[in-house]
């Protein structure tokens, strides 16, 4: 086994790959760019090295300075992870060249199934099923069209050098093929510098099954049974699950056959996966299955064999590379239960599921799911890489067991500072066809309405909202922050008036104390009671506090805090509203307090406060219109104005003094 590795990745495949080298005593060295300076994979492995800038054309695509990092710390081989350099094949040859081993295939093998057309002609030669098409050199538009009339429309354009679901055009129809052609060959022209597409049937109703084979060196391939990942969006998958459901001992044994026969027209050795399409539309038949591509890596979605075999994928590929014949035989080999892995991104979903940004100011996982993740509290989602959160991933009994856990899961994951579609990967666990095992690529598109149709807020998560943020006071000074939770009292007045933002929205809520923790919250014209309203902190087992809000009628609410905002969590929905400092509004709002200020940004539009004019307490100072409302500040009591800070027509920031009081043991002073 290797003494010291070196991970050519970041994120959450890093970490991954750094947990399993450390079970095996391996040492760790992570690369990284200037974003990721104090990432997590960083923060694990036993060195880094910086390697570059921010984008990965500066930094993780950067053959040279990667194989610089491996040979100046020592390390001996290097594991690519999966996406950047992982089935790029001249890396491979650079690793070597320099010494080093490349956890992973051969680079003849990456080459050999490195475009789609090369790559279905070898196996049209070892006998794998492909899907009927045309896949030869002639590219002339003509000819093309000429085909696509043969195999019989619809057809699916594929750029031969695509992948990630780019460069594919469906045509249902003859007269559409030369245009899609020709946007297909300039998608893939500039996606791919390569313009050249492969013509195959479109499948309908298709499934994507793919089986997880596994080669060494001496020659062995097995295979680690199947995954299906028919859950996409616009090709790209989205939750996936092993076994297949519906899957019949015949067709497994036809799948899983072809898969080794595949791995080894190529003297495969690592982990590979190989991709079919099956045709789904009267159940699974031996027949129905055909060869779309080989993954020449580890795939995101490992980790569903790893809980229904009990392996550890990443310890065989360490061991194969290292030299060592496969952990096991075939026959050896045998699965249990059933598993599922959900995607967790930062994405808006009612955007058109646009990749999001933002510090994760709050996260926080269900303790018995598997969680696979390159990020913590406080990690920053940046513009730069693929905006995934987590893989969430759970084991059951049997399918239903295993997607109960996982809509479950789902709901216990907490994450605030970002947009998320947690929402969205929790309605797709509930929807009817997916439960029941009727699953097909374009299930996600038909229904997308019904799954991206999140919950409404209600008003009582507004009023709860507003409770918070005048119960929950951090106190300024002191090492526990909230140790003034517990003690209820509102200061000063019963009355107090939140405004808060929700999705944009400006939103006023009138709390009133009526009786001891009891209050009225006037929500939208609505007035809602809230009784016996707490707040509570516990610590989790990681010792970590967890805050949660309690009333009669709702029973604990968990919610996060951070400087202007509160996030609650509520089932699968997280609501977060943007709610200005209570302090400032307590100042602005308290007896006693000297200073006026503004309790959020907005225009003056009405100033009755005079320099040096004598005022009584509740007078109309100033008029401030904040979030399309008017809002009135007064004099919190009766004294002498000292100064006035602005004109009629400014614009204040949040927390501007607007207007001072001369300080009560000065009033009455001769200046
Ligand atoms: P990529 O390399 O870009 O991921 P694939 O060839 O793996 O492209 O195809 C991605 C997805 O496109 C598949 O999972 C499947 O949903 C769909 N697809 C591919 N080929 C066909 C086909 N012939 N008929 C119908 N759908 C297809």
């Amino acid at each position: 086994m290797f003494k010291k590795i070196l991970i050519a990745n970041r994120g959450e495949i890093a970490c991954r790959v750094i947990r399993t080298a450390k079970n095996l005593g391996v040492k760790t060295v992570a690369v990284y760019s200037d974003a990721d300076r104090s990432a997590l994979h960083v923060e694990l492995a036993d060195e880094a090295v910086h390697i570059g800038a921010s984008p990965v054309s500066e930094s993780y695509l950067l053959k040279e300075n990667i194989i610089a990092a491996a040979l100046s710390t020592g390390a001996e081989a290097v594991h690519p992870g999966y996406g950047f350099l992982s089935e790029n094949p001249d890396f491979v040859d650079a690793v070597e060249a320099a010494g080093l081993i490349f956890i992973g295939p051969s680079a003849a093998s990456i080459r050999a199934m490195g475009l789609k057309d090369a790559a279905k002609a070898l196996m049209e030669k070892a006998k794998v099923p492909v899907v009927p098409g045309y896949h030869g050199d002639m590219q002339e538009p003509g000819f093309l069209a000429a085909k696509a009339n043969e195999i019989g429309f619809p057809v699916l354009i594929k750029a031969r050098a695509g992948g990630g679901g780019k460069g594919m055009r469906r045509v249902n129809d003859a007269r559409d093929f030369s245009s899609a052609l020709a946007s297909c060959r300039s998608e893939a022209r500039s996606s791919f510098g390569d313009d050249r597409v492969l013509l195959e049937k479109y499948i309908l109703n298709p499934r994507h099954i793919e089986v997880q084979v596994f080669g060494d060196n001496h020659g062995n391939v097995v295979h680690l049974y199947e995954r299906d990942c028919s859950l996409q969006r616009r090709h790209q998958k989205v939750i996936e699950e092993a076994p297949a459901p519906g899957m019949t001992a015949e067709m497994r044994e036809a799948m899983t056959s072809a898969a080794v026969t595949a791995a080894k027209a190529i003297n495969y050795s690592g982990a590979g996966t190989i991709e079919f399409i099956v045709d789904g539309a009267n159940g699974l038949r031996p027949d129905g299955f055909w060869f779309m591509e080989m993954n020449t890596r580890l795939q995101v979605e490992h980790p569903v064999t790893e809980l229904i075999t009990g392996l550890d994928l990443v310890e065989w590929q360490l061991r194969v590379a290292s030299g060592e014949p496969l952990p096991l035989q075939q026959d050896d080999i045998g699965i249990e239960g059933h598993a599922f892995e959900a995607r967790l991104y930062a994405e808006d979903v009612p955007k058109g599921f646009l990749p999001a940004i933002g510090t994760l100011e709050h996260l926080s996982f269900a303790p018995d799911a598997r969680i696979d993740t390159g990020v913590v509290e406080k990690s920053i989602i940046s513009p730069f890489y693929d905006p995934m959160i987590a893989k969430i991933i759970f084991h059951g009994k049997d399918r239903s067991d295993a997607l109960d856990g996982l809509y479950a899961a789902l709901r216990h994951t907490q994450v605030a500072g970002t947009v998320t579609n947690k929402d969205f990967l929790a309605n797709l666990t509930r929807h009817q066809g997916f439960a029941s095992g009727i699953v097909d690529t374009g299930l996600i598109e038909r229904d997308i309405d019904q799954l991206t149709n999140s919950t409404k807020i209600t008003r009582e998560v507004i009023a709860i909202a507003a409770l918070i943020s005048l119960l929950d006071v951090p106190k300024s000074s002191g090492s526990d922050p909230y140790s003034l939770i517990g003690a209820f009292s509102l200061w000063g007045a019963t009355n107090n008036t939140i405004y808060m933002k929700y999705a944009g929205e400006a939103i006023r809520v009138d709390v009133l104390s009526v009786n001891g923790n009891d209050y009225e919250c006037l929500v939208a014209g609505e007035n809602i009671f809230m009784p016996q309203c707490s707040i509570m902190c516990r610590h989790d087992a990681s010792g970590k506090p967890v805050y949660k809000f309690s009333s009669g009628n709702k029973t604990e609410l968990a919610y996060a805090r951070w400087p202007n905002h509160v996030a609650i969590f509520d089932e699968s929905l997280t609501s977060t509203f943007e709610i200005p400092d209570p302090l400032v509004q307590a100042g602005a709002q308290g007896a006693g307090s000297d200073l006026i200020i503004s309790p959020m940004p907005g225009l003056v539009k009405k100033v009755t406060a005079i320099a040096g004019a004598n005022v009584g307490k509740g007078d109309s100072l100033i008029v401030l219109e904040a979030m399309k409302m008017e809002h009135t500040l007064v004099a919190p009591r009766d004294g002498v104005l000292a100064e006035v800070n602005v004109r009629e027509g400014d614009q204040v920031i949040d927390g501007a003094v607007l207007v001072a009081l001369l300080p009560a043991a000065e009033e009455g002073k001769t200046p």
